[in-house]
């Protein structure tokens, strides 16, 4: 059996915060604002994840009035997940992911994005995809005042 899922994110974007993907700290003027670390493109993964085995949502599983996840690492909560994901029998197949922001640039940073995201996942690298996007200019992420993540993850069970 084959499902799969689709993850979703954003987050604003201020001066003071570490910009975040995949818990890689990318050299910018601002970062995610977030109750947690921010990490926006985790995040994206992590409800991806949960959709793929029907389990839930990212707010669900780790609710932001809950003082437990302030400041959490966003990468840890993508482990969490992924060993729920696990114990139900599900292995991933491949995850695609989208960024979309206007800086910083995604490229010179892509493969060891796509090696964390891997790493947490026991996927090869050849298997975790992220690409760049800006808005063109358009609406708060073109401004640069947000961030925003797409990820689909495909999930397989004997
Ligand atoms: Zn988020």
């Amino acid at each position: 059996m084959i499902r799969i899922g689709l993850g979703r994110d954003i987050h604003r974007l201020v001066p003071g915060r570490p910009f975040l993907l995949a818990g890689l700290e990318l050299p910018a003027e601002r970062g995610e604002l977030g109750h947690s670390d921010g990490d926006v493109l985790a995040h994206a993964v992590t409800d991806a994840l949960l959709g793929a085995a029907g389990l839930g949502d990212i707010g669900e599983f780790f609710p932001p009035e809950d003082s437990a996840w302030r400041d959490a690492d966003s990468m840890g909560l993508l482990k969490t997940t992924y060993k729920k994901v696990k114990d139900r029998g599900w292995k991933p197949v491949n995850v695609d992911c989208i960024v979309i922001c206007e800086t910083p640039r995604i490229l010179p940073y892509r493969e060891p994005i796509r090696d964390a995201l891997a790493a947490v996942l026991e996927l090869p690298r050849e298997a975790v995809f992220v690409k760049g996007k800006t808005n063109e200019g358009m609406g708060p992420v073109g401004e640069g005042l947000a961030v925003e993540a797409l990820t689909v993850c495909l999930l397989e069970r004997e």
